[in-house]
């Protein structure tokens, strides 16, 4: 998009007479989910409106994310038929976003146990007004609601011989995301902490920011090396370079952010200095990250000069 469009539309979204993109949570049901196997009982389904990762045991199997309500059904039809005789006995939530947690009901209804932070557990119960949306998410019923939560550092759990990993991301693209990895494979499931090649969110309605989100990233890449295959937020899988790249965009763009704010500017005046310049040629479209990252980072602004890489 040329330069001057996107500042005439970022300013349009700014002043609300223009719309935010609606494709974040798109999928609907009969959507054809596509399963895609990662290798020693790991499989990846995209197609359910997020990533859903499948590791199989053998006599169950372990599920992080589980996609949207309305492709559940038809998720776990996939399953019963690529993995027969097995039960999903942990479905682990990377966050409370409801592209991740649309199946919760359905699994724990058929007797599996739902790991997640502790904030999202909270989410979940709760009425929440995502402000950059706009809309209002009600509570889930009790049993979308995790049964198993932690609430800092990291986890273990074993699973088909070997210790599957999580381990909390504070404040980064939501105050309740998770990582989770599994050894043996060699395979880091990053929630939508880690974007790839497009913007990312940062939800500071349940309070994400960018700077936790540059922390993140360096968690993420601590458990990474050259061949480690990442899945983030959408269907291709990526690698620790796109994990950097990533980082290197949310830190350039928080620190003039900040710069901004320690200057007085306005909203359109920041939007003017076109903050994401260098970076929209393989990010995209920048306007929903900007305002999110812009609202986000205001409770912070004590603590922007002190993130580091
Ligand atoms: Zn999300």
């Amino acid at each position: 998009m040329p330069t001057n469009l996107m500042r005439r539309r970022l300013l349009a979204v700014a002043a609300g007479t223009a719309t935010l993109p609606l494709a974040r949570w798109a999928a609907a049901a009969g959507t054809q989910l596509t399963l895609q196997p990662l290798g020693d009982g790991l499989a990846l389904v995209t197609g359910a409106g997020g990533p859903v990762v499948v590791a199989d045991s053998g006599s169950e199997l372990l599920l992080v994310d589980g996609g949207l309500a309305a492709n559940a059904a038809e998720l776990a039809g996939l399953l019963t038929r690529q993995f027969p005789g097995r039960r999903v006995g942990t479905l682990i939530n990377t966050h409370w976003h409801w592209d991740r947690t649309g199946a919760n009901e359905l699994f724990a209804g058929q007797g599996a146990r739902l790991v997640a932070h502790e904030n999202t557990r909270l989410w979940l119960g709760a009425e929440i007004n995502c402000a950059w949306e706009p809309r209002v998410y009600p509570p889930r019923p009790a049993k979308a609601q995790p049964t198993q939560t932690f609430f800092y550092g990291t986890k273990t759990l074993p699973f088909a011989g070997q210790q599957v990993e999580y381990g909390y991301l504070p404040q980064a693209h939501t105050d309740g995301d998770l990582y989770v990895y599994f050894p043996r494979q060699n395979v880091l499931v990053a929630g939508d902490v880690a974007t790839g090649r497009s913007y990312p969110i940062l939800d500071y309605s349940t309070n994400g920011w960018a700077g936790g989100m540059v922390t993140g990233l360096k968690s993420l890449m601590a458990r990474c090396d050259v061949h480690t295959r990442i899945v983030g937020s959408g269907a291709a899988l990526l690698g620790k370079t796109d994990l950097v790249a990533q980082q290197d965009m949310v830190f350039a763009v928080l620190t003039r952010i900040g710069q901004s704010y320690y200057k007085g500017e306005t909203w359109e005046q920041f939007l003017a200095s076109a903050p994401t310049q260098e970076f929209d040629a393989a990010f995209g479209d920048p306007a929903r990250f900007l305002r999110t990252a812009y609202e986000g980072a205001w409770g912070h602004v004590n603590e922007i000069r002190r993130v580091t890489r």
